[in-house]
């Protein structure tokens, strides 16, 4: 078995670990970056597409963002639908901040060329990758290589190995219903995201490029792709979204996927010289298109722990969970709230909660800006 050494090990080439990859290089800290799938198969993943401008200025500052200041559009509003009638959300003029529309696989496109372009060593296809000695000498071995290093950065998502190997409560949530995520390729309905609330289950509207728009219908949590041909999408897309003089264009389905809606936090982010982040640690359900920028957080509070460790100062480092974790606290919040007001439910009593709360978010200006500061993110680590 062939040893090497570096500082970082980043396991995983999400926006997690790409961010956190590229933070380190520019800081002088050398890193390893381990990916079990292929370049073109992660430069080609469609999965979020809306990024926070708090987010978006954090890769700026660090130099990380020139294509996607350049081409992302931004949006400020968004509409709700709901009884036939359109409501529309300023949140940009409640609060001075937007999104920016950019596609996941776009953004893990750019940030895997300004890593390799500098000299970053990033290791595609590989396999077995198994962690040890944690607690004292970290290594981590993988195809019959082994990398002795200082730290470990768990950004290997959901479904990775690194996870496993921090110990603490796993605290978990099931919304009991399923997401039918789609892409179509079709121009945008409306300029900006339409979330449609309506008796037959709630539906979305978000624009991703000129040429593509991602839909989400709820469906049943055991659901399959089987279950819905592309003529039922379109009729309950349909349904559920166009109100007078706000039609959906149709067009080919490209992509379309149940997605199981469910949260997990874990109660601790590292053990011994692991750190996790994004969603090694922690999921959030798409419903308040949360999870990547989530990622990005974690990855800028973990390069500045590691840069504060190598010049002298542990202290960041040893507060890094609690950090990320308080902000992943509020968005879970966020997200739960947001999908009690989209799903309702069969119960009258919390149905006619959820929509006081609805006619409250429209009806009072305190309550829209209070919404809006964390719809975007502005304000979170309380
Ligand atoms: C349909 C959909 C829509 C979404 N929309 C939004 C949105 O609009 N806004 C938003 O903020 N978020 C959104 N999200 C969530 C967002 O996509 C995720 O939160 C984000 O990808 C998390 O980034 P990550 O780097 O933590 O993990 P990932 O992106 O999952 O990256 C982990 C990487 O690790 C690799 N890996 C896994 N196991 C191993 C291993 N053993 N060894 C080596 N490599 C490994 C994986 O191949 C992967 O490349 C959406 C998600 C979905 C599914």
């Amino acid at each position: 078995m062939g040893t090497i050494r570096t500082h970082v090990v980043v396991v995983g080439a999400g926006p997690a670990g790409l961010t956190l990859a590229n933070l380190l290089r520019r800081n002088g800290i050398n890193c390893i970056l381990l990916e079990q799938e292929s370049r073109a198969f992660i430069e080609q993943r469609p999965r979020a597409g809306f990024i926070e401008e708090w987010a978006v200025r954090a890769l700026e500052r660090n130099g990380l963002a020139d294509r996607l200041l350049r081409s992302a559009q931004t949006q400020g509003s968004f509409e709700f639908r709901f009884d036939g009638a359109r409501y529309e959300f300023e949140y940009a003029e409640l609060t001075g901040n937007c999104h920016f529309v950019y596609p996941q696989q776009i953004l893990v496109t750019d940030l895997v060329a300004a890593y390799t372009d500098s000299g970053g060593d990033a290791r595609f296809e590989v396999s077995g990758v198994q962690l040890h000695n944690l607690d004292s000498s970290p290594t981590v071995t993988y195809d019959g290589q082994e990398i002795e290093c200082d730290f470990v950065a768990g950004c290997d998502g959901a479904r990775g190995v690194c996870q496993t190997y921090v110990e603490g409560e796993r605290a978990r949530h099931d919304y009991g219903i399923g997401w039918l995520a789609l892409l179509a390729q079709a121009p945008p309905s409306a300029a900006g995201v339409i979330f449609g609330i309506h008796p037959d289950g709630f539906a979305a509207h978000m624009a991703r490029t000129a040429d593509v728009t991602r839909f989400y219908l709820q469906c049943k949590p055991d659901d399959t792709e089987d279950d819905w041909p592309d003529e039922r999408v379109w009729t309950e897309l349909h349904t559920r979204l166009t109100v007078p003089g706000g039609a959906i264009t149709e067009g080919k389905l490209f992509e379309k996927r149940v997605l199981d809606m469910h949260n997990y936090v874990l109660e601790r982010m590292s053990h011994g010289g692991l750190y996790l982040a994004g969603e090694s640690a922690h999921l959030v359900a798409p419903i308040a298109a949360k999870g990547m920028n989530l990622a990005i957080h974690d990855a800028l509070l973990l390069s500045e722990g590691i840069s504060a460790h190598y010049a002298g100062d542990p202290g960041k480092l040893a507060g890094y969970s609690d950090a990320c974790l308080a902000r992943v606290w509020q968005y879970q919040e966020f997200s739960q709230w947001l999908s009690d007001i989209f799903h309702g439910s069969p119960d009258p009593f919390l149905n006619g909660l959820a929509r006081a709360r609805l006619r409250r978010l429209l009806g009072s200006r305190a309550a829209a800006e209070a919404f809006a500061e964390i719809y975007i993110g502005k304000r979170a680590d309380f």
